[in-house]
């Protein structure tokens, strides 16, 4: 891995930083609303500043990772706006088309996912399939040159506000249980889909999570993507996205809440005389904080600085267990440093709502359990853990 800067990542830097300093909103804008997240997409498209990874022939400007990595730490270091609902198209949906799409879905969503035109979610767990993803059971036939879906998805994030889906469906009841699963582009327009919110803890800013119903949903044949009954496959390439490169800004705005969170713990007690910093381990914590985050970005820039034709590696498990329980970590001590007071800070964006949101950081895109069990397996080659029955 080089370290060193040249004077073309200089350059880049510098653009990056006065774009965004003239373009960031001035005023917060709560993410996950879907007008304000396609809008801020659609800055950044007009900007030029829109899939900079992507390849160019996709609409992309084809920058290298070392100046995408410079991307987001100007992005993080201006608050710019989070991706928000626009996360699953841009972070996994359009790179797995690029890697496996066919030239018409490219030509169609790609466009229209840079642009902000579409909004994108995940049908992947079932209320009987999260860990176990392969025992899914919403099924797919095939009546002419369509699929018929029936059956149900669950924790879809932005599934009440998204366009399309990257859904997996059994279209092969008879091959085994990995053999017979597609992936497939589903409408969310379509007749036959109801969509139903379901409410967490992190309360009223939130509305994240829905359950999808299927009911007799016709699906074009050419919405497959890399081939019927090849979508263990596919999803493989989805995962590595979401898993490895995807949380690169979300990992970099925690090093900045980190940071915010230290001078916060200066500045009371320099005011006071007094803060929690006295107390306990919390110098101890933020310290390691510090370091610990220092370690998931090195080891971000190492996987990503690693040439696999764009897809990301069984590292991008460590990576995703690291950053998650550090996350967790951060805003405990956070709660510890605020002490009472973080009962007055419940809005979108306080430590409240941050410590809220952290819980399901383990859970989400795989739990640590299975990061822990695909580390052991395909990294440190140690013998496979029992089958689930
Ligand atoms: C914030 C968030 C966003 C999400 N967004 C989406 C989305 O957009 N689309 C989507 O499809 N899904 C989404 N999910 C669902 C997520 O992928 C699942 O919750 C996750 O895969 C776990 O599945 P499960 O909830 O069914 O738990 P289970 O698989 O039932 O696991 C229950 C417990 O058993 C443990 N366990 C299970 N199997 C093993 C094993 N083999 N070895 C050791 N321990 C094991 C788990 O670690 C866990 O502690 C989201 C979840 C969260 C929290």
């Amino acid at each position: 891995m080089r370290i060193e800067i040249s004077d073309e990542e200089r350059e880049f830097r510098a653009e990056a930083r006065d774009w965004l300093e003239a373009h960031v909103p001035k005023v917060h804008r709560r993410a996950y609303v879907r007008q304000h997240d396609t809008e801020w997409q659609r800055t950044l498209y007009d900007g030029g500043w829109a899939g900079i990874n992507w390849p160019k022939e996709h609409g992309g400007r084809g920058l290298p990772p070392d100046q995408l990595l410079i991307w987001y730490e100007e992005c993080a270091r201006v608050h710019a706006p989070h991706w928000g609902c626009m996360a699953t198209a841009l972070m996994h949906a359009g790179p797995t088309l690029i890697v496996r799409g066919t030239e018409e879905q490219r030509a169609y969503h790609l466009p229209r996912i840079l642009k902000g035109e579409s909004v994108w979610c995940q049908g992947w767990s079932e209320p009987g399939a999260g860990s176990d993803l392969a025992s899914l059971t919403t099924r797919g036939d095939i009546d002419g040159d369509h699929l018929v879906v029936n059956g149900s998805k669950i924790w879809t994030s932005s599934g009440h506000l998204a366009d399309w889906q990257e859904l997996l469906i059994r279209t092969d009841q008879n091959a085994t249980k990995q053999k017979g699963i597609s992936w497939v582009i589903c409408d969310m327009h379509s007749p036959g889909i109801e969509v139903r919110a379901i409410p967490t803890m992190s309360g009223p800013f939130d509305s994240h999570f829905a359950q999808v119903f299927y009911n007799d949903v016709r699906i074009p044949l050419t919405n497959v993507v890399g081939g019927l009954n090849n979508g263990w496959d596919v999803a493989a390439a989805t995962l590595g996205f979401e898993r490895g490169t995807g949380f690169i800004p979300e990992q970099l705005h925690q090093v900045e809440v980190l940071e915010d969170l230290i001078k916060l713990a200066l500045e009371r007690h320099k005011r006071s005389g007094y803060s929690h910093l006295d107390e306990g381990d919390i110098m101890y914590r933020l310290a390691t904080l510090r370091a610990e985050f220092a370690a998931i970005r090195a080891l971000t820039y190492q996987s990503i600085s690693r040439d696999r034709n764009g897809t990301p590696g069984s590292e991008s498990s460590m990576i995703r267990l690291y950053f998650s329980e550090t996350l967790q970590r951060l805003t405990r001590v956070a709660i510890d440093v605020l002490g009472p007071r973080m009962m007055e800070l419940s809005d979108d964006r306080g430590w409240t709502y941050g410590y809220l949101r952290a819980f399901p950081a383990t859970i989400a895109a795989g739990t640590s359990d299975i990061q822990r069990n695909i580390i052991g397996e395909r990294i440190l080659g140690l013998p496979r853990g029992p089958k689930p029955q």
